[in-house]
């Protein structure tokens, strides 16, 4: 199998002109193939030697993959399906919101952190994604040019794909690549305490925390990571760092009924909050099969937000998109995967 370009930075694409005796500014023009234009074959990348182009193809492809299913939404959110290998479905979704297009992406086939109301987590775990497979979902996404905002909240935990989800956001960034601007990135994480400490220092990318319960008791029940990293040392961490408007700060919050809404849920959370620059974003819970939780009602949210902005927090409330086409992470995947292995 040839190996793909996709998903190389500037300087692995310069070792590769060096090994194969090219010259070194052939590196910055196949970068701008692969991440500025639309081509799917080595042969298209015209400003490159006839005989450059016949050397790299040999042993390389440009690697873009196209979903294999999509389906689309009444509130126009599409969720795409990638099948990277027998066993790997994994999935994207844009969401058009007025001017904006954001696209919410995955960096694992399944995942270990195991969240009980998580789909994705009940599938298990079945590998990290490549960076080049990571790009893949904003190379060959069909809505490409109107893109704007990135999420990493599709399926997987990004920080437990460090390395290649730090390459995936160089390749977005950076000058040579897609060029986004990093504040239109988010990165979501249940809070893998130092490569979260490593990614606020490396990336300038805006930070999201699943925090779902401030009580440590009744976090673990619904997320193990918190036996390891307890949120009360996240927040003591996040503490040291500079939160502005230009880099952002959020606490993702599930409501469930009855579970995590509270007003002691609430004065706790202000709590762990105090002298941070953070926001709370509370997310309406997209039901997933056999699940024992109950999300709560559109009311009940709004009494919530009340609640935690007489602590003076800054909440908001995610819109509800595409619950009509298993929105939720890791759903359509899952779906799949049952549906190969009853073949
Ligand atoms: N592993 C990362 C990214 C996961 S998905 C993380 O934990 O943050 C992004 C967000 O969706 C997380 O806050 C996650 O807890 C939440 N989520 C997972 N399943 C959900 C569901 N069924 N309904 C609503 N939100 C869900």
């Amino acid at each position: 199998m040839k190996e793909p370009l996709l998903g190389k930075t500037l300087k692995e694409l310069e070792d590769i002109c060096l090994e194969n005796k090219m010259p070194k500014f052939n590196a910055k023009q196949i970068a701008s193939w692969l991440y500025k234009s639309d081509v799917n074959e080595i042969c298209q990348m015209t400003n490159l030697s006839l005989k450059t182009r016949e050397v790299l193809s040999e042993r390389y492809s440009i690697g873009k993959i196209p979903h294999i299913k999509e389906m689309e939404s009444k509130d126009a959110t599409v969720k795409y399906l990638y099948k990277y290998d027998e066993t790997t479905f994994v999935e994207t979704v844009i969401i058009p919101d007025k001017a904006r297009q954001t696209l919410c992406i995955s960096s694992q086939g399944g995942c270990k952190m195991n969240c009980l109301f998580c789909a994705t987590g009940k599938q298990g775990f079945q590998r990290n994604l490549t960076s080049g497979e990571i790009i893949n979902f904003v190379a060959s996404l069909p809505e490409k040019e109107d893109l704007s905002n990135i999420v990493f909240m599709g399926m997987g935990e990004p920080l437990d794909n460090f390395n290649e989800v730090v390459k995936a956001i160089e390749i977005l960034t950076s000058q040579w690549g897609y060029a986004i601007s990093p504040r239109r990135i988010t990165l979501s994480t249940c809070g893998i305490l130092p490569k979260l400490i490593d990614f606020i220092e490396k990336t300038e990318c805006h930070i999201a925390i699943s925090m779902h319960n401030p009580f440590h008791e009744e976090r673990l029940r619904i997320m193990p990571i918190e036996k390891t990293y307890p949120i009360e040392e996240i927040c003591n961490m996040l503490r040291n760092y500079n939160w502005y408007a230009q880099r952002r700060l959020t606490f993702e919050y599930i409501l469930f009924e009855r579970e995590n809404d509270t007003y002691f849920h609430a004065k706790e959370i202000s709590r762990l909050l105090r002298g941070l620059n953070a926001r709370v974003n509370l997310i309406p819970y997209n039901p997933t099969p056999n699940s024992p939780f109950k999300g709560a009602s559109q009311e009940r949210m709004l009494q919530f937000q009340e609640e935690l902005e007489k602590f003076h927090l800054i909440t908001t409330i995610r819109k509800s998109k595409g619950e009509d086409i298993l929105a939720a992470c890791g759903l359509l995947s899952t779906k799949n995967l049952e549906e190969n292995s009853s073949k």
